[in-house]
């Protein structure tokens, strides 16, 4: 059991995310897991202290899935999708996608994983779309970014405006559109360079719910009918809801919400809820039982993680 995990006041039910551990990697084997979190920690320094933005996160996403990271502001979302997006690095820990270990990647690969890689969504429209160009410049200028080498597998213009239902606004501005219909061009102009990964900060926050549901749906096309992963950060829970799996984070760690479950049969049988089955199902597992807890973990994991 990690020490983060045992800070008084916290009650059943905290679990840490699961997956192979860094030793059994092995190469080619990211259709189990695309992206790996292993003991990540993300520390800001500032002038003399330090901010803890993760401490010590474990999981997996895998391929094609659709995963939300749910929590209360602060709580290490935002860095949790730049770490997975290349755009900074771990303190400690490793973070891998599709078997590459970002954290050892040289600069200009970095940059291609980035580019080539990752699409990437963020919470306020102005960031995602050029005002001066219309819908479908918008949607081809990333591969114009890239020296129009279009990759092979990737769809025409329209393919991706009818896929976020917004074939018929091609030639509008994002100025003529509203905020949802914006955020719905910014997955097409995402998913123009054929990403392996969506990731999208707060793509709702500044929405109505009727313009979210729209946005949520085309997440959930794009999921669906390219197969793209899709990692989804927010603290709405309605959004979260739509998502395959969900992630909850807390001061920078990862945790599942003490819920009420059946009650233990006589021999000792239970069901534990899905998200534990999510993260430890298929794993060799250890109890441990302290002070009226009983906690489920990894086994081989009570030695702690130190950063
Ligand atoms: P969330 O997206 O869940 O609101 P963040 O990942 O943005 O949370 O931030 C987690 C913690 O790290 C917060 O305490 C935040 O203030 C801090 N933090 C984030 N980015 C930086 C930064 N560039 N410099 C210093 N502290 C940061
Ligand atoms: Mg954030």
């Amino acid at each position: 059991m990690t020490d983060e995990l045992r800070s008084p006041g916290r009650t059943t039910g905290e679990l840490r995310g699961g997956g192979a551990t860094a030793g059994e990697l092995r190469p080619g084997a990211f259709r189990e897991a695309l992206v790996r979190f292993r003991h990540v920690y993300k520390i800001y320094r500032i002038a003399d202290t330090g901010v803890v933005a993760l401490a010590g996160v474990d999981f997996d996403v895998r391929e094609g899935e659709f995963l939300a990271i749910v929590g209360p502001s602060g709580s290490g979302k935002s860095t949790i999708l730049n770490l997975i997006g290349g755009l900074d690095l771990a303190t400690a820990g490793v973070v891998e996608v599709e078997d590459r270990d970002l954290g050892r990647l040289p600069e200009g690969e970095l940059t291609a994983y980035r580019r080539d890689r990752v699409g990437f969504i963020w919470q306020g429209t102005a960031r995602n779309l050029v005002p001066y160009l219309t819908v479908a410049e918008n949607v081809r200028l990333p591969a114009a970014a890239r020296g129009m080498r279009v990759p092979a597998a990737a769809r025409t213009t329209m393919e991706l405006l009818e896929v976020v239902g917004l074939a018929d606004r091609a030639k509008h501005r994002p100025g003529m559109l509203s905020g949802g219909e914006q955020q719905r061009v910014a997955v097409a102009v995402a998913l123009a360079n054929v990403p392996k990964i969506l990731l999208a900060d707060e793509p709702t926050a500044e929405l109505d719910s009727g313009s979210a549901a729209l946005v949520l749906d085309a997440f959930a096309s794009v999921n669906r009918e390219f197969g793209v992963t899709v990692v989804m950060v927010t603290h709405d829970l309605l959004a979260a809801r739509r998502a395959s799996r969900r992630l909850r984070l807390r001061d920078g760690q990862l945790v599942i919400e003490a819920a009420p479950i059946e009650p233990m049969s006589g021999d000792g049988r239970l069901r534990l809820p899905d998200e534990a089955i999510d993260a430890l199902g298929g794993m060799d597992l250890e109890v441990e039982v302290r002070d009226g807890e009983v906690r489920i973990r990894r086994r081989g994991e009570g030695g702690g993680v130190r950063a």
